[in-house]
């Protein structure tokens, strides 16, 4: 006890968003009770504001073995997170099981912490083709985490704590250089790959990033690829939140080299007067337009209104989550010159990506759009 109460331990193991109930009584007190304790309305800045309580339990005593106080504040964080991720508000036991529960959020966290600096993290790559011939135009990079464990994780397995333990930039940055480096790599290993582009994401934020620009024009410096080469692609809700210092930035990016595209168009709030005083280069079709085009008639219009957009401001048009050559046709009658998704790949490792490079024609008509 003496060890929970002490300041330094305590402040390791409790958030601060946290509190440790211990309770002597026998089972813990009941949730409603902590419930009325906690859960009252706060009033601030005129604003009421409604905390909720999620509950974590953990057993002390009784069990076969009495567990360290700081083992028992770890089932209690095991506990809390299940509860968690049950959706607010919730409580749980702490059980075995959540401890097999692979995922468990305080487990990955210490597992990310120097992930990136070991190289588990890294560009996995979707193939982006032009529709009308499925001739290979870039590459999208997705990142991936080849966990030494539990296998390869997707985004929405580690993007959330990556956010949360503030690596967004140092992934940025990571993918950037990494995916430049490929490509330039295939740029000279390969026969007529001399158009091909890869499109890196950008987090939300990143675009705040004050180095953002040096990077990006000391990767191009470093692997000598032409400006266009290098694709960065920024979601609408990240440049909506601040249309003007988004406008600045994203001129001293293009003017340093990257190609922009606007990813997961059709789902934020464009004004389209903006999109026209923004240098992008690329739309890109959010899949769920893709995918609900052929029943919805409203998503249909929605696709062949963007394609016409992009007609009329020169910009090339992506569709994303192409899956079937139902797909890729109705979108080739709409207009759509490029799209990628399952129907044609995956997102690759940089070994199968060279595979599929090797067996693809490379489309070498990409339009580049005059820079300035
Ligand atoms: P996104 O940028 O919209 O990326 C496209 C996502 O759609 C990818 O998921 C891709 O695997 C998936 N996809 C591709 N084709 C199809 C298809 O035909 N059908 C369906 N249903 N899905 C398809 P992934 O790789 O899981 O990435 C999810 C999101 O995570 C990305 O969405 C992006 O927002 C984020 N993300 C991925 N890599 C990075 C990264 O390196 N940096 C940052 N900041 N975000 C990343
Ligand atoms: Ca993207
Ligand atoms: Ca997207």
């Amino acid at each position: 006890l003496g060890e929970i109460r002490s300041g330094e331990f305590a402040r390791e193991w409790i958030g601060e968003d946290e509190f440790a109930v211990l309770s002597l009584a026998g089972p813990a007190p009941g949730a409603d009770i902590l419930r009325s304790a906690l859960e009252l309305p706060l009033r601030i800045a005129g604003f009421d504001i409604h905390p909720t309580l999620s509950i974590g339990a953990v057993q002390a005593l009784g069990g076969e073995e009495a567990p360290e106080a700081a083992e028992l504040l770890r089932r209690a964080e095991i506990a809390v997170e299940s509860a968690k991720s049950g959706g607010r508000g919730g409580a749980a036991a702490y059980g075995r099981s959540l401890e097999s529960d692979g995922l468990s959020r305080l487990a990955l966290e210490g597992d990310l912490r120097g992930a990136i600096g070991r190289g588990e993290l890294t560009p996995f790559y979707q193939p982006i083709v032009r529709l009308s011939t499925g001739a290979l135009s870039g590459f999208e990079a997705l990142v991936r985490w080849r966990h030494p464990r539990r296998g390869l994780l997707m985004p929405d397995q580690f993007l959330p704590l990556c956010e949360e333990m503030g690596l967004m930039s140092e992934l940025g940055a990571m993918m950037m250089h990494e995916a430049a480096a490929q490509l330039a790599t295939w740029r000279t290993n390969h026969r007529a790959s001399g158009e091909l582009t890869v499109a890196v994401n950008l987090s939300t934020g990143e675009i705040d990033r004050p180095d953002l620009v040096s990077d990006v024009t000391e990767i191009l410096k470093r692997t000598g690829l032409p400006p266009g080469a290098l694709k960065l692609e920024v979601t609408e809700g990240d440049v909506m939140r601040d249309p003007d210092g988004a406008a600045v930035i994203l001129r001293a990016l293009r003017k340093a080299g990257a190609a922009l595209a606007l990813d997961d168009f059709g789902t934020g709030f464009s004004s389209l007067s903006y999109l026209t005083r923004l240098p992008f280069d690329t739309l890109k079709i959010d899949r769920y337009f893709v995918r609900t085009m052929a029943t919805n008639e409203g998503s249909a219009k929605i696709v062949s209104s963007v394609v016409k957009l992009g007609q009329d401001l020169s910009l090339e048009v992506v569709a994303e989550g192409v899956e079937n050559a139902g797909m890729a046709r109705q979108l080739l009658s709409l207009g759509c010159d490029y799209g990628q998704g399952f129907g044609y790949a995956p997102a690759l490792s940089p070994q199968e990506a060279e595979v599929y490079l090797n067996e693809c024609y490379v489309d070498g008509a990409a339009p580049v759009k005059a820079r300035g």
